[in-house]
């Protein structure tokens, strides 16, 4: 399949809307990371996203919507909390789990009885749904398991030769995906953090639960509330551990390590010439804007220049940051020395 490079202009968006009402495949851009979009009211579209991922059968998509009326459809009610939540951070990079309709097929919630639903900030990815006329179901744009792409050419390298298109609307401004909150449980559970951080979400809902998979890996045998949480993730093909510790200590660290040409250290802006490795850095340390926007950027620096051993500085896992450590542990598989 040839996959064509559009851009962003009307003409475009439209041509992607057509792409989409008939049934095919557009990697698309949003505010957190590229979408790889279907019609969510097609399930034999949605099943093609499934396949040209590579994505696990039991992951559910997220539904995402270009103005808040399109949300009731899609639902089977929206209690007060719920829409409280929308009216504080919608439009945004929030996706909130509700009990889901009859018109959700059963390809984009994966068999579970509930849909996760989005409505994006940025106004291409909202023309792009309204050039569609339908809500469009869309996982990050990524082949399964990899970083996802946070601009048109890293998703260009996972999907071309198998999606119909590609919408280059320049970089992402956030670079990981949304927050997760789930108010179908009884007590709203955050599913995975994102910009919209656990504070802000107490703002509105009180309190809150964190989900076990959100900080730390999930004991053999327990089901995973958010089934994409369970599985490696956002994964170089490094092998990449996380040190826990200053700056001083992570150089003696690695001072004692053979210097090989495949060993890199992922570390902070300006700390380069301290460390006795190739470095590539990912934003200001207590910068954790700036990390979530160069993260999945620098995982797919490290392949490009083809480590097979990293080296990670932790970092702050408060508001934001959150997000930055539940994407970084993934990518390690779970592997943190701490000094
Ligand atoms: P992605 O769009 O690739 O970032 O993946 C969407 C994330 O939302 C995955 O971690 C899914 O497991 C999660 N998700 C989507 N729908 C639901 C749902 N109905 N219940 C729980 N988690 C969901
Ligand atoms: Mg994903």
């Amino acid at each position: 399949m040839k996959t064509v490079l559009l851009k962003n202009t009307d003409e475009d968006i439209s041509r992607a809307g057509q792409i989409l009402r008939s049934g095919g495949l557009v990697a698309i851009p949003t505010e957190t990371v590229y979408g790889l979009a279907a019609n969510a009211l097609n399930g034999c579209a949605v099943a093609k996203i499934f396949e040209a991922k590579g994505r696990p059968q039991d992951n559910p998509l997220i539904v995402h919507i270009s103005e808040l009326s399109q949300w009731e459809r899609l639902v089977s009610g929206i209690p007060p909390q719920a829409m409280a939540l929308a009216e504080a951070y919608w439009p945004g990079p929030l996706t909130i789990i509700l009990p889901k309709s009859g018109i959700i097929p059963d390809e984009v919630s994966a068999g579970l009885d509930t849909v996760a639903v989005r409505f994006p900030s940025m106004r291409t990815t909202r023309k792009i749904i309204d050039a569609a006329g339908v809500p469009l179901a869309a996982p990050s744009a990524n082949l399964s398991g990899s970083p996802s792409p946070t601009c048109a050419r890293h998703t260009m390298d996972d999907m071309c030769g198998r999606i119909d298109a590609v919408l280059d609307g320049g970089e992402c401004n956030f670079g990981v995906e949304s927050t997760v909150i789930t108010l179908a449980a009884e007590v709203p559970r955050l599913l995975r953090p994102g910009a919209v951080t656990p504070e802000e979400l107490r703002e509105v809902l009180g309190e809150i639960e964190i989900d076990e998979a959100v900080m730390g890996r999930l004991k053999d045998g327990v089901k995973a509330a958010s089934p994409g949480m369970k599985y490696k993730h956002y994964s170089p093909k490094a092998e990449v551990t996380i040190i826990k510790s200053n700056l001083d200590k992570f150089c003696d660290f690695v001072e004692n390590m053979k210097n090989e040409e495949d060993t890199f250290a992922l570390c902070f802006d300006g700390e380069e010439k301290k460390i006795r490795l190739k470095c590539v850095s990912y934003g200001c340390e207590g910068d954790s804007l700036t990390q979530s926007h160069r993260l999945f950027t620098a995982l797919r620096e490290l392949d490009e220049r083809g480590a097979k051993t990293v080296y990670a500085r932790c970092p702050s896992a408060d508001g934001v940051g959150m997000a930055v450590y539940n994407r970084l542990l993934r990518a390690a598989g779970f592997s943190v020395i701490e000094l």
